[in-house]
């Protein structure tokens, strides 16, 4: 269903474009199953940007005013808002971590068990489990219905639910799934949270499902208050690039020529490229064969269109372990690893330890972050509406729509 390639994810953005109006504000949330055509399926293309944010909307603004198309753009900046949120309150993740580890290394309930083996007896529920595992997608009202009915029907932890789709998402995303989880829970929006509701699943499929047996309550959870935000720095780049730079993609953006674009003359100074995946680090129970499937791929795709300044594809890591690293530098003796940036995530944990090492072998780790996110990120710091009236700004600072 997904081939791992920008050149899919291109085409798939062309065929969706005459869609992504009013059919889309419409149409959206209904979830009919198979080909799905009233949503984009963009989300594994955007989570690895093998296809950008800015390309998805300057390509529906080409053909859509902001207005006409204004639900599809929102969407598309709702990635962007959980990722510059969660970047201010990284406590969240860290907390997520630490609690899925925790029940990862002790005993797992039976429901659990039964939960993610598609055995609840909630015939919705048993569908979407083999949906999820088979397919690696699943319809944006259909996770909500999911984590409703996992955290108040089922009663599970919302972090062992969050790990799931993590590990089997194809656009499985530290932020947008975490958060999307606990805004469910009612701990994103303190309070507010989301009740999967029969009638409601029955209309959204066309009766399709009609579950029975759902919680007809939803108390909000709680935890403990979260550290003040974390302040999103600036990205100076200029003042800490060597004379000999590699760069160094990974599963976090896979469009090098847009990301260097924004960074003048640094695609020629490039002595080499090199690829590392290890989406294996998404979870304690490990990501599926599925999505570890797409991320090589797409790795492999994303190498062959890297080039360095003499015209070599990248380099394929098997890691980003230390040893992995430093020896495919010594051998193109550099003093700087160019990185695109990592946001809070696994990707992010592995680059701050490597950071150090390399340090102290005289190699620099820089991360180039885009313009998209340094300059729509410091803006999701309370909640996504105040973010929303951004939106007609930021599509024209970017120069997405620039008749705006
Ligand atoms: C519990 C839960 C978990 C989720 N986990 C993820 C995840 O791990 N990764 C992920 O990318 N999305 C996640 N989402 C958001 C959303 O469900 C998917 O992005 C969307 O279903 C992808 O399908 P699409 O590309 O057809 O979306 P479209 O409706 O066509 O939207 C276009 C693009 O906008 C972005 N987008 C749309 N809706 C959202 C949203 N609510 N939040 C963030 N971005 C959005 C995606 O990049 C998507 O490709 C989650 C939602 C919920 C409720």
């Amino acid at each position: 269903m997904f081939i791992p390639t920008r050149s899919a994810g291109l085409d798939a953005l062309e065929e969706f474009v005459p869609r992504a109006g009013f059919d889309y504000a419409r149409n959206r949330n209904h979830d009919l199953g198979v080909s799905r055509d009233n949503v984009s399926k963009l989300s594994p293309y955007v989570r690895h940007r093998l296809v950008t944010e800015h390309e998805v909307v300057a390509a529906v603004l080409e053909r859509h005013s902001l207005r006409g198309a204004d639900k599809f753009v929102q969407e598309v900046f709702w990635r962007t808002y959980w990722k510059g949120w969660l970047e201010q309150n990284p406590e969240v993740w860290r907390r997520y971590r630490r609690d899925v580890e925790e029940f990862a290394t002790g005993d797992l309930l039976e429901a659990y068990r039964d939960a993610v083996a598609g055995r609840t007896g909630i015939d919705a529920m048993d569908a979407w489990v083999h949906e999820l595992i088979d397919t690696g997608y699943l319809h944006n009202h259909t996770r909500m219905w999911f984590a409703s009915i996992w955290i108040f029907t089922l009663g599970l932890p919302w972090q062992l639910g969050a790990d799931f789709f993590y590990r089997h998402l194809l656009d499985g995303d530290a932020a947008s799934n975490t958060l999307s989880w606990r805004w469910v829970a009612g701990l994103q929006t303190k309070g507010k949270t989301y009740l999967a509701s029969a009638s409601n699943i029955a209309q959204y499929t066309e009766g399709r499902f009609s579950p029975t047996g759902l919680a007809s309550e939803a108390r909000a959870l709680a935890e403990d208050p979260l550290p003040p935000r974390t302040a999103i720095e600036p990205n100076d780049v200029v003042g800490q690039l060597g004379d000999r730079i590699g760069l160094m993609l990974h599963e976090e953006d896979l469009e090098a020529g847009s990301l260097l674009a924004e960074q003048p003359g640094l695609a020629d100074r490039l002595v080499a490229t090199a690829a590392v995946a290890d989406s294996g680090e998404r979870s304690p129970f490990a990501a599926s064969e599925a999505v570890a499937a797409f991320t090589a791929t797409a790795l492999d795709d994303a190498a062959a269109r890297t080039l360095d300044a003499g015209g070599r594809p990248a380099r394929i890591l098997v890691d980003t372990l230390p040893s992995t690293v430093l020896c495919w530098a010594e051998s193109e003796q550099l003093d700087t690893v160019v990185v695109p940036f990592a946001p809070v995530g696994p990707v992010h944990e592995r680059l701050e330890k490597l950071r150090p090492i390399l340090a102290s072998e005289g190699v620099a780790l820089v991360s180039v972050r885009r313009r998209w996110d340094s300059l729509a990120w410091p803006h999701a710091s309370r909640g996504f509406f105040p973010f929303r009236e951004q939106i007609p700004t930021l599509v024209r600072q970017l120069g997405v729509a620039p008749s705006l």
